[in-house]
C-alpha cells in the first residue's frame, strides 16, 4: 500500500449518514431496498440483502 493512492481517493470520498443506523460512514452509499432511493451504509446494505434473500426463501 502506497501512500499516494489514499491522498488521490481522499476526493472522491464523502461523508455521508445511514438514515437507517445513524452512523456516518465514507464512501460509496448503498441504496435501500425498502424504496430503492434511500442511500445507506454499505454494512445496512448487505444487511438488507441478506434478509431480503432469507425472506424470499
Ligand atoms: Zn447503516
Amino acid at each position: 500500500m502506497s501512500k499516494l493512492s489514499t491522498d488521490n481517493s481522499k476526493a472522491a470520498q464523502k461523508r455521508y449518514k445511514c438514515p437507517k443506523c445513524g452512523k456516518e460512514y465514507i464512501g460509496y452509499p448503498a441504496l435501500s431496498r425498502e424504496d430503492n432511493k434511500t442511500e445507506i451504509c454499505p454494512l445496512c446494505g448487505v444487511l438488507e440483502a441478506l434478509r431480503d434473500y432469507s425472506l424470499r426463501r
